[in-house]
């Protein structure tokens, strides 16, 4: 069976589940589809209350739902935790200014007569999800489109089934209508055969640039709206004034976390030639410090990585950029534990013809670069087909600003950790994708913006 949960710590296989029979996936389109025309009568206000009740179960559900995500993807049950709570921010966000952001707005025309602009769901929504965060990524979604008046089919990674089916859970055990979201454990083709289908009329993907281009085939040639949160080589820009403490206490967090499985993650790290090798030390001495082991003990900080075949990919990454050159500064040890850990590991020595230059390393290693002035650094950080966030560290905040603004990319965060928050649009450009998830733009990304002018 394609679906089944694996403990990254434990390798033990959970639970397996079957896949969706076409009989199953007629019944949701057809419930989906009755939904739609019933909430196409309805306001968003009336829907408001239904999630933050939503948002409620989150928070009373906290440590089961922490725990499951732990067994599905290993990651610690604290970032679990805090996970569970960033899915009831996003949906009491949506709850309370949703219906705000979708009232009519008055246009000023020369036509006769008064214009407005009325926005209206769409039809059915197919959500295709990752493993990485396997809830906030599906409230990422949901919660706007609940809002809008748009029900949800998810498939969501093969590997998460149990994030996938405790969601679904949580929205069943509200007064929310069913289906407002429907778990569907589907195959690429049934994938495809569902955004076909004339009753749904929006596809949203967070996932990887392979993934993106065949959903997003389907739905163009489909004539399908949608939007594509793909992966990111996120560049760390280290300005020769920069405050070494404050950037080395960020750096190792920023690439770390989720045992480095994020796409905004850090993952290039650009450093001032005044800076580099301070740096390097000071990243080496906090990549020596983390702690190995059981994801639900609080004492551990590095988790093991989703999957078997996760952790051989970057393996046999991290072979490749050696071969063509890279040096290993730290890291790059088998860990002696059964689970699928990778020791945090820094590149250096890493040049424009070695594969690694260009790839996404989706796993706790670094790669470090040395530049001698912003103008390189910013040409370095864009030298890439992948355009998500940034990070820029400058002494002088202004500097920093302007150097943010060119990098190319569709978010960038000033000497702070970058943060995912129900208020700020979430999204990149180039082969990162396209499209906003969150906040009104996310909001507005999958409804019918209706000019209605009235003589
Ligand atoms: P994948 O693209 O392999 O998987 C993501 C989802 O897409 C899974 O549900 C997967 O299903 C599904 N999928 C993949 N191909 C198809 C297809 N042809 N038809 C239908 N569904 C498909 O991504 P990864 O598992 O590799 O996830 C990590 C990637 O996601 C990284 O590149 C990362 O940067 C990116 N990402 C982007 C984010 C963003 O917001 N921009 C956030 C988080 C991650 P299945 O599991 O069954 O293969």
């Amino acid at each position: 069976m394609a679906y089944r949960t694996v403990n990254p710590y434990t390798n033990e296989v959970v639970k397996e589940y079957p896949n969706a029979t076409s009989d199953e996936i007629e019944a949701a389109l057809t419930a989906g589809h009755h939904l739609f025309k019933q909430w196409e009568k309805e306001t968003p206000e009336s829907r408001a209350d239904q999630l933050h009740e939503i948002a409620a179960l989150f928070r009373q559900n906290e440590d089961e739902l922490a725990k499951t995500m732990v067994v599905d993807m290993g990651k610690l049950y604290r970032e679990a935790k805090g996970e569970v709570e960033l899915c009831a921010m996003i949906a009491d966000y949506f709850a309370e200014h949703g219906a705000a952001l979708l009232a009519p707005t008055a246009i000023k025309t020369r036509a006769t007569g008064k214009a407005q602009l009325q926005k209206h769901p769409l039809g059915i929504l197919m959500m295709v999800e990752p493993w990485n965060f396997p809830m906030y990524q599906i409230m990422r979604v949901f919660a706007p489109n609940f809002m809008v008046g748009n029900p949800m089919i998810l498939k969501h990674a093969s590997n998460t089934p149990g994030s996938a089916v405790a969601f679904e859970n949580i929205v069943k055990k509200s007064s929310a209508p069913n289906p407002s979201l429907q778990n569907l454990f589907l195959s690429y083709d049934q994938v495809a055969d569902i955004i076909g289908d004339s009753r749904v009329q929006g596809v949203a993907l967070t996932g990887s640039e392979r993934g993106g281009r065949s959903v997003a085939k389907a739905a163009g040639e489909n004539l399908k709206k949608n939007t594509m949160e793909l992966g990111g080589t996120d560049a760390f820009v280290v300005l020769d004034d920069a405050d070494i403490d404050q950037v080395a206490d960020i750096a190792w967090r920023a690439r770390l976390y989720n045992a480095g499985q994020v796409c905004t993650s850090s993952k290039r790290f650009i450093v001032s030639a005044n800076l580099y090798d301070a740096f390097l030390e000071k990243l080496k001495a906090n990549f020596s410090k983390v702690k190995p082991g059981d994801p639900m003990d609080s004492q551990t900080t590095l988790a093991p990585m989703n999957s078997k075949r996760a952790k051989e990919k970057l393996q046999s990454q991290v072979d490749e950029a050696i071969q063509a050159g890279a040096k290993v500064y730290y890291g790059n040890e088998k860990i002696d534990l059964p689970g699928q850990f990778f020791e945090p590991t820094i590149l250096t020595n890493i040049d424009k013809q070695n594969p690694a230059y260009a790839e996404e390393m989706f796993g706790p290693v670094a790669q470090v670069y040395k530049v001698n002035s912003d103008q390189e650094a910013i040409d370095l950080a864009n030298d890439s087909d992948l355009g998500l966030g940034g990070i820029v560290f400058s002494g002088d905040p202004k500097r920093g600003t302007q150097v943010a603004s060119q990098i190319e990319t569709g978010m960038v965060f000033v000497n702070n950790f970058m943060v995912s928050l129900p208020e700020l649009p979430f999204g990149g450009v180039k082969n990162s994708g396209y499209g906003r998830e969150m906040s009104s733009l996310g909001l507005n990304a999958f409804v019918n913006e209706q000019l209605i002018v009235t003589a």
